[in-house]
This record gives C-alpha cells, sequence and structure tokens, in this order.
C-alpha cells in the first residue's frame, strides 16, 4: 500500500439527485498530482474500528500540472447504507480525511496510434473521461484521432457534466461524439441531450458505431455487467482483448446496467 497523506475537504455539491461533487486539497504541503484515468483511496474508520478503504476516481480536467493547495475533484454516488457515502455526507468543509494514491493503469497510453477511441462507462465511470478530456484534445488536434464517448445512465437527471461532453462535441463536432445511453427515461425534445440520446444500455449502442477491430480501441469503465457485457459484444465484433482496456466497479447513482 502507498503511503497515506492528509487531505481537505474545500467543496461539496450535489451534482444529481444520487451523486456527490466533492473538491479535496492534499494537506501536507505536496500537490495531489495523478494522471487522467487514476483514482484515489480514501481510509477512514468504521464503528467497529476497523479501516475501510474505498476508491474515487480523479475528475478533474487535466491540463496542467497540479500545484500544491490546489483542490482535485471527485464525484461519489450516494450509496443507501454506505460507510464512505455517510462519511461524506457527514463532512464540514475544512474536515480532513486520510488518503493514498494515486493508483490505477486505466489511463491513455503513450504511443497509442489508433484511429478511434470508444469510451464506455456507466454512472460515475465517467469520472476519468472528463480528466483525460484535455489530453484527449491535445490526440485529437496532435493525430486527428476520434473519440466517441458512451454513457450508460436511467435518466436525465443521472448525466454527469452532459454539459461539458455536449461543449466538446460542438467544438469538435468531427472528430468527438458524446452519446447519452438511456436506460429508462429519455430527455425531452427541447433537452439539449436529446441530440446526443441513445434508447438503450451501452452495449447495444456499440455495433451501431461499427468497431474497427484494427483501428479501434476501447475503454470500459464501471459496472462489472455492462464492462462483461460490452467485451462480450465487442468480441462479438472482432475486437481483439489487446484493444480493450478495462476498470470495474460497483456504483449505484445513476448506472445503467443490464439486468
Ligand atoms: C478503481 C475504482 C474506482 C472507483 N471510482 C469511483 C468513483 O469515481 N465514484 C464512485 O462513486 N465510486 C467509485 N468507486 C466505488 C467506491 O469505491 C465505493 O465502493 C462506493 O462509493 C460505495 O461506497 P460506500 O462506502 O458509500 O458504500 P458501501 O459501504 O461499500 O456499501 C454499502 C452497502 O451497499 C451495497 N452496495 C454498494 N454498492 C452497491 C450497488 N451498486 N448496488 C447494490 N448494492 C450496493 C454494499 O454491498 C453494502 O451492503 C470506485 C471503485 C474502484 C474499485
Amino acid at each position: 500500500m502507498s503511503s497515506l497523506f492528509p487531505i481537505r475537504l474545500t467543496a461539496r455539491r450535489e451534482i444529481s439527485p444520487s451523486v456527490l461533487h466533492l473538491c479535496f486539497v492534499r494537506d501536507d504541503g505536496a500537490p495531489l498530482e495523478y494522471t487522467p484515468g487514476q483514482f484515489i483511496q480514501i481510509h477512514f474508520p468504521l464503528a467497529d474500528g476497523s479501516i475501510a478503504r474505498r476508491s474515487y476516481s480523479c475528475a478533474t480536467r487535466h491540463d496542467h500540472h497540479i500545484q500544491v493547495g490546489e483542490a482535485v475533484e471527485f464525484i461519489a454516488s450516494l450509496v443507501p447504507g454506505g460507510a464512505a457515502t455517510a462519511l461524506f455526507q457527514g463532512m464540514d468543509i475544512g474536515d480532513r480525511l486520510e488518503a493514498s494514491g494515486p493508483l490505477g493503469q486505466f489511463v491513455l497510453k503513450a504511443g497509442d496510434n489508433n484511429r478511434r477511441y470508444l469510451m464506455v462507462a456507466t454512472g460515475t465511470g465517467v469520472a476519468s473521461y472528463r480528466s483525460m478530456l484535455p489530453e484527449l484534445e491535445a490526440q485529437m488536434n496532435a493525430r486527428s484521432v476520434q473519440v466517441t464517448l458512451l454513457h450508460g445512465i436511467r435518466s436525465p437527471e443521472d448525466a454527469l457534466f452532459a454539459d461539458e461532453f455536449i461543449d466538446f462535441a460542438r467544438r469538435y463536432p468531427q472528430q468527438f461524439r458524446y452519446l447519452a445511453c438511456f436506460s429508462r427515461q429519455m430527455p425531452e425534445a427541447d433537452n439539449a441531450l436529446h441530440a446526443h440520446a441513445f434508447h438503450g444500455y451501452v452495449q447495444n449502442a456499440l455495433p451501431t458505431l461499427a468497431p474497427d477491430t484494427t483501428h479501434d480501441v476501447a475503454y470500459l469503465c464501471g459496472n462489472p455487467n455492462m464492462v462483461d457485457a460490452c467485451v462480450e459484444t465487442l468480441k462479438n465484433l472482432g475486437l481483439a482483448m489487446r484493444h480493450i482496456r478495462r476498470e470495474k466497479y460497483i456504483s449505484q447513482a445513476g448506472a445503467a446496467s443490464p439486468p
């Protein structure tokens, strides 16, 4: 386990009815630096005295070296009865936690020469892709890579960071596509999401994108059932496992998983 360091809560808001948006600064004089796609673990005591650990992907749009005292954003599902959920809800601004990391290999790989990234997430799994946006933008400019982001959610209120993804798609209409995949309630016609909406699970949307077995690389993040279903779909469409990168975790809020 990497060593522990203190982090301090600087801001908290509900980004959707079931997800908190939290900002933390590292509180020991070092920056909370990470590579987009990585996560931080928090460590906190439970009622029985044991120490719980929970992981949260860094969500800050990472376009510069993170400075000492600069906040890093996380989004956390509100899980009924969840230990970290109760902790986050009970914290006051300025309260401290123990953390470790950054950890994880779910990052963009130097040297990728694919023509398109298929970025797939359910629920809060989209945090990593938000963090990657500046790096993706740089690659779009440098080597004309295309990016399709599929976000599996239940209803419009679960479309985390949708305004930012829609704006990105507006700026890069030939290169960036944002597809919000609704398992339940589709957005109304006057909702900006409507033009980006697909009715169904993310794995049902994948075939409509005609994955290219040679030139596509897929990233899958979030609900384990979704990740497994997408791997199966992509393999059936001919994509080799070396073109598929995965991070599985259970995240309650807004995650549209197959039954
Ligand atoms: C690499 C990685 C990255 C992660 N990144 C994020 C992130 O960015 N944002 C985020 O919100 N979470 C993320 N998670 C999950 C996160 O670490 C916690 O597991 C989650 O926030 C729930 O914590 P909790 O303590 O509130 O609930 P817990 O105390 O773990 O759960 C409480 C109860 O709810 C049950 N439960 C938990 N989840 C579900 C579910 N989906 N459906 C049904 N029952 C459930 C548990 O079994 C338990 O009985 C990540 C996990 C990993 C491994």
